[in-house]
């Protein structure tokens, strides 16, 4: 059994304690600077409001797992967690839209939830005047957790189990020996160690930095008030009935306390707390500053009159952790193995982000898909302070916004821009972000050719983060030839003697073919979940190009690489651009600047080679992700512009556009490629997903293969088109079977080229075969939809093979 030191006896602490012994772990020591277990950190303050609700999937399970756990948990006899319902309010009619997305969000994950109207909001909180709401989304099984408590119950399993917790050590060192964590120093001492798990809290950031690890989140402090007992509460004083109530128009949250109501506020100045704040106010709270809460109590007042009659009685700028995108930190340390982070967590998530670490550690991998909380999924420029700072802040900003689901992040943008930028701005590209690139949406030279269209009406949020020139660019991909910055997609190089028994025994399908070829695979977990897809093109027989998802793709690489130097990894993408030539004329355009035959003959599908472009050296692969006639045009960075400039002036007599990325994703999904990481993640296997295709059992042995034959595929995840081409949805609504939820939309969109909207979803195997009628909620409206025969575009693929 190896040795567990947690830093940090918060509720993270506390409940990866509980995790780890109760899988046999036993020898566990948490250690916390303050004493126990009201340790001074965020969860010694904590009011606790657990509302499961969430656009994350993972997020919602970790909820549902927290208060499954903490509602059968009790301290001395007292529960822990007090199941009061959530109700969120609505006094915008677009927040009461909002709702019913919610409900939608809420279904799709398997909380039951309900839209209630304003006479309901006010039977459920005793001091809501009914008059100041649209309605509610009553969720009746979250709830309070009493953070402290909640802590202290899981510690004294864990104690009983064999761990120890240590007040009033506070760690000051990370000891490495042979390569691999061996400990910590403490102000009372060494404490050994196999596996170190930074709980800290937000001074994860200081304790990261003990063993050289940038974790990125920023600590901010949030007001949070309780006011004196209220009259009209007189006599709660010992049962807490009121539902928590988010009043997210004004950025703020209620529960009761007794007689007595605490509000939280996120609608003041963002109050980043530095390091040295942070060190000073040891207990995590600043002092109350009431001016900044003067707006909280005015709104409070419109929503909850009887507050009138009482005043705030006190009052935390309570600090905690915001990440650039709101999720949390976990994982390994890539440098120190055996240091681990479970940082910027929520109460409402701690228990289930300790259940998926335990199982990472314990079983080698979480149970539920983590890879939106992977440590590692920031780039180096994303973890500049300034990075953090600003995104830390602008979450803590949106909190309890609408956000629209496709809406690019709105601060410190252009931190990676491939060669091709100063040719989009002059073309008008109206721009997203993923992964620290500027990505073009679509083009504004474009929008004269969509104005013949003939497009179905779009609703206003459907409208959002899209234009009629999509559909332009789209079509003028399928007629014609268009160019697509491909630049973001990450690049690794694979090389030397053992790259190709590497990737054989990693991926899933047979890359070990002759230099040239190009195959289409999979990385599989050991449980036989989808781990990533990759092209892998053979240059050499010992150079690949892999075309992959990310960066955590390179940690799996580096993760499996052997260490006897046969084979070099190199992440290729920053360093390179690629451009995908893709529509029935790119051959004209290819051939009219090369001298290498580019014909069906000469340069098959799936094929790769190195070519001369108008003079650029360039890789070319023939593969197409929209589903056309085409190539991946790879090139240094430094000669990328040129190869736009020639593609773009011999493009000219072929009617080629430049394309942005949502032209892109409608015609993926018309030629149903699956998108890893929303589409499919660790939690769905190849033959569920669709990909057996990619599989080749025969091949000899690979990570997942064994596991992959005992799993009981008992989904599918199925194409649905949408009966009325009026209608549209855009991911994670849920769909249903004669009105009983049966599954959840993971990507959909337009297709331009079929007439109607397309929805990929996950749905039990026995509902999925074409022609089955399901329904799809949008904004709390049912949408006719059909299960369809894949793909809805050239299913033969003679497009692409000619
Ligand atoms: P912490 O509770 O901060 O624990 C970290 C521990 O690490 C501390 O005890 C600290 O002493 C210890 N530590 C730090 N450095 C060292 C060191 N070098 N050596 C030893 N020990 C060290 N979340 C919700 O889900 N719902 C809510 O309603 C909610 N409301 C909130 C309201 C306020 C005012 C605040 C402040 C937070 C709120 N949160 C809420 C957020 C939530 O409290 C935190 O996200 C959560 O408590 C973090 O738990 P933790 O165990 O990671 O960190």
């Amino acid at each position: 059994v190896p040795r567990v030191v947690v830093i940090g006896a918060g509720i993270v602490g506390c409940s990866l304690a509980d995790e780890f012994t109760g899988r046999g772990w036993t020898d566990v020591t948490v250690l916390d600077r303050g004493p126990l277990f009201a340790a001074g950190g965020s969860s010694s303050h904590a009011p606790g409001l657990v509302f499961q609700t969430n656009p994350s999937k993972t997020l919602a399970e970790f909820a549902r797992y927290t208060i499954g756990k903490l509602g059968g948990l009790e301290l001395d006899g007292a529960p822990v967690f007090r199941p009061v319902g959530g109700l969120e309010v609505a006094t915008t009619p677009e927040r009461w839209a909002d709702l019913a997305r919610r409900h939608g969000l809420a279904t799709s994950w398997g909380i039951e939830a309900r839209l209630v109207d304003p006479g309901e909001c006010a039977r459920l909180h005793p001091l809501l005047d009914p008059g100041a709401v649209l309605g509610g989304l009553h969720v009746p099984s979250d709830g309070l957790a009493h953070a402290v408590p909640a802590g202290e119950a899981q510690a004294r399993r864990a104690i009983d189990r064999g761990a120890r917790f240590l007040a009033r050590h506070r760690v000051t060192g990370v000891a490495e020996e042979h390569g691999r964590v061996s400990g910590v120093h403490t102000d009372q001492g060494f404490v050994p160690a196999d596996v170190v798990v930074c709980a800290a809290g937000f001074w994860g950031p200081d304790v990261g930095g003990l063993a050289g690890l940038t974790v990125p989140l920023q600590p901010l402090a949030h007001q949070y008030a309780t006011t004196a007992p209220v009259p009209a509460l007189a006599g709660a004083v010992q049962e807490i009935s009121a539902p928590i109530l988010r009043h997210q128009d004004a950025d703020l949250y209620y529960r009761e306390h007794g007689d007595r109501i605490g509000i939280g506020s996120y609608g003041h100045r963002p109050m980043p707390v530095s390091a040295q704040d942070a060190e000073e106010h040891a207990n995590s709270c600043l002092p109350f500053t009431p001016d900044d809460f003067a707006d909280a109590w005015k709104q409070s007042l419109v929503l909850l009159p009887g507050l009138a009659e009482t005043e705030v009685s006190a009052g935390i700028n309570g600090v905690f952790s915001f990440t650039p995108d709101g999720m949390p930190l976990l994982g390994e340390h890539r440098d120190l193995p055996g240091f681990w982070v479970a940082e910027a967590v929520w109460v409402t998530h701690s228990a289930g982000v300790a259940k998926a670490l335990a199982e990472w550690l314990v079983e080698g991998q979480p149970r539920t898909d983590v890879h939106e909380c992977d440590l590692h999924r920031f780039v180096d420029v994303q973890l500049s302070p300034e990075y953090v700072a600003a995104r830390g802040a602008q979450q803590f900003v949106e909190v309890y916004d609408v956000v629209h689901p496709l809406a690019p992040a709105a601060v410190l943008r252009s931190l990676r821009t491939s060669p091709f930028f100063p040719r989009q701005q002059e073309l008008g590209a109206v721009l997203g972000e993923a992964g620290g690139w500027e990505r073009p949406l679509w083009f504004e030279a474009n929008a004269p050719l969509a104005e013949g269209l003939d497009l179905p009406p779009r609703d206003a949020w459907a409208a959002r983060w899209w234009s009629p020139t999509v559909a332009a660019e789209a079509l003028a991909t399928r007629d014609r030839v268009a160019l697509y910055d491909i630049t973001p997609l990450t690049r690794i190089e694979v090389t030397g003697p053992g790259a190709c028994d590497f990737l054989q025994r990693l991926t899933t399908n047979d890359v070990a073919r002759p230099a040239g070829r190009v195959t289409y695979t999979l990385l599989l977990d050991a449980a036989g979940g989808i781990r990533s897809d990759l092209t892998v093109a053979r240059l050499e027989e010992q150079r690949f190009q892999v075309g992959a998802n990310g960066p955590l793709d390179l940690d799996w690489f580096r993760q499996h690489a052997p260490d006897d130097g046969s084979v070099q990894l190199r992440d290729t993408t920053a360093g390179t651009c690629g451009i995908g030539l893709w529509g029935p004329r790119s051959r004209d355009v290819l051939q009219s600047l090369t001298g290498t035959e580019v014909s069906h003959a000469a340069f098959g599908y799936f094929r790769a080679r190195e070519l001369f472009v108008g003079g650029v050296p360039v890789t070319a692969l023939r593969v197409s992700y929209v589903g056309e006639l085409g190539w991946e045009l790879y090139t240094d960075a430094a000669t990328g512009l040129r190869l736009w400039d020639v593609l773009w002036e011999a493009g000219h007599a072929h009617g080629m556009v430049a394309a942005g990325r949502r032209a892109f994703d409608s015609l993926r999904l018309e030629k149903g490629y699956r998108a890893w990481g929303v589409d499919m993640t660790t939690e769905h296997d190849p033959v569920e997903a669709g990909l057996e295709f990619a599989v080749r059992r025969g091949k000899g042995d690979f990570v997942g293969k064994e596991a992959l034959d005992r799993r009981p595929h008992d989904r599918r995840l199925a194409c649905l088109t949408l009966d009325d081409p009026a209608t549209t949805v855009l991911g994670r609504e849920p769909v249903r079977v004669g009105g009983t939820p049966v599954g959840y939309v993971t990507s959909a969109g337009f297709g331009y080229t079929i007439g109607r909207s397309i929805a990929y979803a996950w749905l039990p195997a026995s509902l999925a075969e074409p022609g089955r009628a399901v329904t799809i909620d949008w904004f709390g409206e049912p949408v006719a939809a059909t299960v369809a025969a894949e793909p809805p575009v050239d299913p033969s693929g003679a497009r692409m093979r000619c």
